[in-house]
């Protein structure tokens, strides 16, 4: 994954960073998980994370906030020949079944990267700012004000902040709010997701003291609403509940909705943008780049190493 650039060389500028908690900060509200159910033409860049996560995991250490747990996606659309045969090309464990949930017909299981983001976003800053690379907090007006006389690439990793940002300004970029239930569930190693018209997701959050499993959501395309809500709050434990009952039938403090500790509940918007993330280079006068690197809406984390390597490939070639 080496560059051969100096890290010390690197200075990243941002409003917030990791232990900061914003609205427009999507990165530690996600669930995370890594998905096999994606827009075919994101295959390339979450196959790569996929294969690439080990050397992460490596370079972090155990305990860092990545692991591998079994998962099982339920769809409501046959997944065709050809884009099963790219999954069980790299998924490890990968099997397709007919599926037993109502409202799906195929079931994909598989062993799935699952991320706990705000621990490994905070381990990866420690690890990078420990390599030399440098931080620096501030709201930039306009994209100009990343560059220096000597910078030779600026990255523009801004997600939400594209469609505002001067000189970038990207008309494309829409935000999708979520909003997940955070629960405490020991008795849960394994993912659990149906995607139909609504997304129903249970996820094992990994390396957490408080044994926590994430249950969502919503798509809510447009919305930016910072604020939870209690009536989504129930839908989706009824939601989570009713696909996945070993949340209940299996939780040592009992077995009705009430009992599962509900740890917290936020709500996340994810930088989504129509066709998809944006990954090209732009020269200014004088040769200095910009690498535009954002839009990755719901597939930050599975898509992400992929998405970076494909940057930087394009900044070095
Ligand atoms: C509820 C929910 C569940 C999700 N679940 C998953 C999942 O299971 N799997 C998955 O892969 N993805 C998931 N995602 C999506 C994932 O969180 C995003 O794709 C990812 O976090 C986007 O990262 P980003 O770095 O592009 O944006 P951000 O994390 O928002 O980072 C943008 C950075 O740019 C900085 N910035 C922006 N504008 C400026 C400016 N003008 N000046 C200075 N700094 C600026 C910000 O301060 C921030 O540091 C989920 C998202 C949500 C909300």
């Amino acid at each position: 994954m080496s560059s051969g650039v100096d890290a010390k060389s690197i200075t990243i500028i941002a409003e917030y960073f990791p232990g900061d908690l914003s609205i427009n900060y999507t990165s530690p509200y996600a669930g995370a998980y890594f998905s096999a159910c994606i827009e075919e033409s994101n295959l390339k860049y979450s196959s790569y994370t996929y294969e690439n996560l080990p050397k992460l995991l490596k370079a972090l250490g155990t305990g860092c906030g990545l692991g591998m747990v079994p998962s099982s996606e339920h769809v409501a659309e046959e997944l065709d020949k050809e884009y099963i045969a790219k999954l069980s090309a790299f998924l490890k464990d990968f099997t397709v079944a007919k599926s037993e949930v109502p409202g799906a017909i195929m079931r994909v299981s598989y062993k799935a990267w699952v991320f706990n983001a705000p621990l490994l976003i905070q381990n990866l800053f420690n690890y990078l700012k420990g390599l030399g690379v440098q931080a620096h907090r501030k709201k930039l007006k306009s994209i100009d004000e990343a560059f220096d006389a000597e910078t030779k690439a600026v990255f523009n990793c801004t997600g939400n902040g594209a469609a505002t940002l001067e000189g970038v300004s990207d008309k494309k970029c829409y935000p999708t709010r979520g909003q997940v239930v955070v629960v405490s569930a020991p008795h849960i190693n394994e993912c659990v997701l149906l995607w139909t018209d609504t997304s129903t997701y249970i996820i094992k959050r990994p390396d957490s003291a408080l044994h926590e499993v994430v249950l969502g959501g919503f798509y809510q395309g447009g919305n930016s609403d910072p604020n939870t809500y209690g009536d989504e709050s129930k839908n989706i434990l009824e939601r989570t509940t009713r696909l996945f009952p070993k949340l209940l039938t299996e939780n040592p403090l009992g077995t009705t909705l009430e009992s599962l500790p509900v740890i917290r509940v936020v709500a996340g918007i994810r930088p989504t943008r129509q066709c998809g993330a944006r990954i090209e280079t732009e020269t200014r006068n004088g040769g200095q780049i910009i690498v535009h690197n954002y839009g990755a809406g719901g597939e930050g984390y599975l898509c992400g190493l992929g998405m970076s390597h494909e940057a930087v490939q394009l900044a070095i070639s």
